[in-house]
């Protein structure tokens, strides 16, 4: 794949989105600060949800919700004349365990669990501040298309954007845009991993294991060679793929033969048709195993998502325009906070990194996997990153909560909306850069290809965090 470059938008126009996501940084911040106050987890995103959702209506926006029959996703539409589809992706989860109020030093909140390590807040009210500026530029200017804010529900572990995929609601856009929280400013269209994760259970019949053994057969003996075949599958598959298991249950006492054994395998590899055919070669593995041990099979698959695949006409137009946006500036206040905050780790990097954009991460092959990948072998995607975060500070982590719960977040967070909004902008005035970039889909996709998702039929998991709740 060849990396791209394009102008961005030109100045007179960039400055009027600028101004319009200028007019958005109170409604962003509200929505912000509500999220971070009530963290909600995947599925149960009830609050953050239908704070978004409405903050969209308000601004002229249809809104479908409960898509997909997540009762926590959305879909929200502004059509103004004819023009492309332009989608922005928002998330919305936080994570069990992260409590801590915006101080720089570990401080957790009483009484509460869950906290936005991971900044889905700011993701969400940042796309939505993009739409809501878009839309007033729209009015402006009279420049038609859709913009379409989707609400994705369950990015932690619950995978709401592979269910909205398979529901067909990426299917009619042109272009989709997200970012993430960070720590640095970056635009990136880096590969990541497809992923398929499965129980897989074996039933057999109990015995007692010296009295009668021959009425037995045993669970895990089905488990064990099951797990002896996937290791032996390792050394005859692609390069760069990985099977990786553990065993969850294998019987009580050796006294007895188990009739119940269980294993929880992940399958990776960084194309998901590849990813798809290992998972059947693991599934022909439980039933041969089944077979020779006299006990049943039963592969359960849980979550599955795709890898992403880069775009180059998206990632050269997020490129160019992040190049030439206002770079975020901190108060002597903020900073003082940041080196404060800076003293839990080793080795900080330097504050100035919020000051500046990072080399642009073209085509590079992470080792993480993430449910944006469906939407981006649907449409043309791509991804910035802003500093939301004090240098030196990784997602997941109690002083990702702190910065989000104030002005560093905010700031970060409004970088991201300027981001979004001036590329979005941009495709919805270059009808020539949206062919461009569906031309570059196509090839990267390969001829005949058709969507499937990798999760099957399986209902999504709407109460994989209710124990946490
Ligand atoms: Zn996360
Ligand atoms: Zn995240």
């Amino acid at each position: 794949m060849t990396e791209r470059q394009v102008s961005p938008l030109p100045e007179a126009a960039r400055n009027r989105v600028l101004a319009h996501a200028a007019a958005q940084s109170g409604v962003m911040n509200g929505l912000a600060q509500a999220l971070w106050q009530r963290p909600e987890l995947g599925y149960l995103e009830q609050e953050s949800s239908a704070a978004l959702a409405a903050a969209c209506e308000a601004a002229g926006f249809a809104v479908t919700r409960g898509v997909a029959d997540l009762p926590t996703a959305f879909v929200a539409r502004r059509r103004r004349g004819d023009g492309p589809v332009i989608g922005l992706l928002a998330e919305m989860d936080a994570l069990p365990g992260f409590s801590q109020d915006a101080s720089p030093r570990r401080s957790p909140i009483p009484g509460q669990s869950n906290g936005h390590a991971c900044g889905h807040h700011l993701f969400g009210a940042a796309s939505v501040g993009a739409a809501l500026a878009l839309a007033a530029w729209q009015d402006e200017t009279g420049t038609g298309g859709e913009i379409r804010l989707y609400g994705c529900p369950a990015e932690e572990g619950g995978a709401g954007k592979v269910y909205m995929a398979r529901a067909g609601l990426f299917d009619d856009l042109d272009i989709a845009l997200h970012w993430h929280p960070d720590d640095c400013n970056t635009v990136w269209q880096s590969r990541s991993l497809a992923s398929i994760g499965a129980r897989v259970r074996f039933h057999g019949r109990t015995a007692h294991a010296a009295q009668s053994p021959e009425q037995g057969r045993s669970a895990l003996h089905g488990l064990e060679a099951f797990h002896h075949m996937a290791a032996l599958l390792r050394e005859v598959v692609p390069q760069g793929s990985h099977i990786h298991y553990v065993t969850l249950q294998g019987g009580l006492a050796p006294n007895v033969i188990p009739d119940f054994a269980e294993s929880h395998v992940n399958v990776r590899h960084p194309d998901p048709r590849i990813a798809a055919e290992i998972f059947a070669r693991l599934e022909a593995a439980a039933e041969g195993a089944a077979l020779g041990t006299g006990t049943r099979a039963e592969v359960v698959r849980l979550g599955a998502v795709h890898s992403i695949l880069p775009n180059a006409t998206v990632g050269a137009v997020m490129q160019a325009n992040m190049a030439v946006l206002p770079r975020i500036r901190w108060s002597d206040e903020e900073r003082a906070w940041a080196e404060e905050l800076q003293q839990s780790f080793d080795t900080p990097p330097p504050l100035e990194r919020i000051g500046q954009l990072d080399p642009y991460r073209f085509d590079l092959q992470g080792a993480f996997s993430s449910d944006v990948g469906d939407v981006s072998w649907i449409a043309p995607t791509g991804a910035l990153g802003t500093a939301t975060w004090v240098p030196g500070t990784r997602p997941h982590t109690w002083q990702a909560v702190a910065a989000g719960g104030m002005s560093i977040g905010w700031k970060g967070m409004q970088a991201a909306a300027e981001g979004l909004a001036v590329s979005a902008a941009q495709f919805l005035s270059d009808p020539a850069l949206v062919a461009a970039a569906r031309k570059d889909h196509r090839a990267a996709r390969g001829e005949g290809y058709r969507y499937r998702a990798l999760v099957g039929e399986a209902p999504p998991p709407l109460d994989y965090q209710r124990d946490h709740g």
